[in-house]
């Protein structure tokens, strides 16, 4: 289960405050100082916590608060906002062209899901959104991962174009979105390969099919379970193909939550989706402000 650590480190903070007619600010630098660990301690980037705590600090001791009914409720609400701003604050929906189809690029590192997340993607589009969307198979340097996506085309009911491993993936994506054109798809979903970290030669090639593809959506795929490495990861794909939202994956195996919690303030960009198992089910709306009431439990 996410967050754990810090859903349990939080509540033990408030509880010390319940019951407090009024909050002396001796007891809101030790509260801060417990939140300030507690976010470290979850492998949430520094800054953003410095930030954090600045932010709820100053309207903690605003004087409105204070003589507030019920400090400990308001610190909760307050704790509660500024974690929602710091994640996002409004959900950011995918993006849709206005003429069909919705070219989305999956990217990521390899094993971070991003196979399986173009197919939870597609399942879902065709499912909820009533969508016909193609996959393209453009992920060359891994044999088995065209007959991965293959394998989760055939499971959703969602055809899959191949060409193999080889030829050039950009004539793989120009030949899909000709298809695609053909057979009126509304959704192309663009698999590209992944390496074990960021190198210059993926990065390029990468450019090239968003030069070629010009996708409405460059979703960049990284495993939660990474925490501050999926942060850095993040800020490298966006340095080079400025993506437009970001899925976070396992999500069911993080129990720290730095990731998600950092992410959004680090790079700008919204996490549009999480993934939390591995079934085709399996993928949920990112909501922060639903994420912010979870991890205070
Ligand atoms: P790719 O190399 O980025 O295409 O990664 P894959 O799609 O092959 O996924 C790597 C592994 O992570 C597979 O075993 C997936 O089943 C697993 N995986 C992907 N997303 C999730 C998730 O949200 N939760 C869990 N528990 N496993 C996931």
């Amino acid at each position: 289960m996410a967050f754990e650590g810090l859903t349990e480190r939080l509540q033990n903070t408030m509880r010390k405050l319940r019951g407090k007619g009024k909050i002396s600010e001796n007891d809101l630098r030790e509260t801060m100082r417990e939140i300030r660990l507690a976010l470290l301690e979850a492998d949430v980037n520094f800054k953003v916590v410095k930030d954090f705590v600045k932010k709820v600090s100053d309207r903690a001791s605003g004087s409105d608060v204070m003589e507030g009914l019920n400090p400990a409720q308001q610190i909760v609400k307050i704790v509660d906002e500024e974690l929602t701003e710091m994640m996002g604050e409004q959900d950011v929906p995918l993006n849709k062209s206005e003429r069909i189809p919705t070219i989305i690029m999956m990217v990521g590192l390899q094993g971070a899901g991003k196979t399986t997340t173009a197919g939870k993607l597609a399942n879902r589009l065709k499912t909820d959104n009533n969508a016909r969307p193609l996959m393209i198979a453009a992920d060359v340097y891994r044999p088995a991962a065209v007959d991965q996506l293959v394998q989760v085309g055939e499971q959703i009911g969602v055809p899959v174009f191949e060409r193999g491993t080889d030829i050039d993936p950009v004539e793989i994506v120009r030949e899909g979105l000709a298809q695609a054109k053909a057979d009126h798809n509304d959704y192309v979903l663009i698999d590209t390969a992944g390496r074990l970290q960021i190198d210059e030669q993926l990065m390029d090639e990468l450019a090239n099919i968003k030069e070629l593809a010009n996708p409405d959506e460059i979703l960049l795929t990284v495993d939660a379970m990474t925490g501050q490495n999926a942060v850095a990861t993040a800020e490298g794909f966006n340095d080079k193909l400025d993506v437009t939202g970001i899925v976070l994956t396992k999500l069911d195996g993080d129990t720290r939550g730095g990731a998600a919690l950092s992410i959004r303030a680090v790079t700008g960009k919204p996490i549009k989706f999480v993934g939390e198992g591995e079934k085709m089910t399996d993928l949920d709306v990112f909501h922060p402000d639903r994420m912010a009431s979870r991890i205070l439990g």
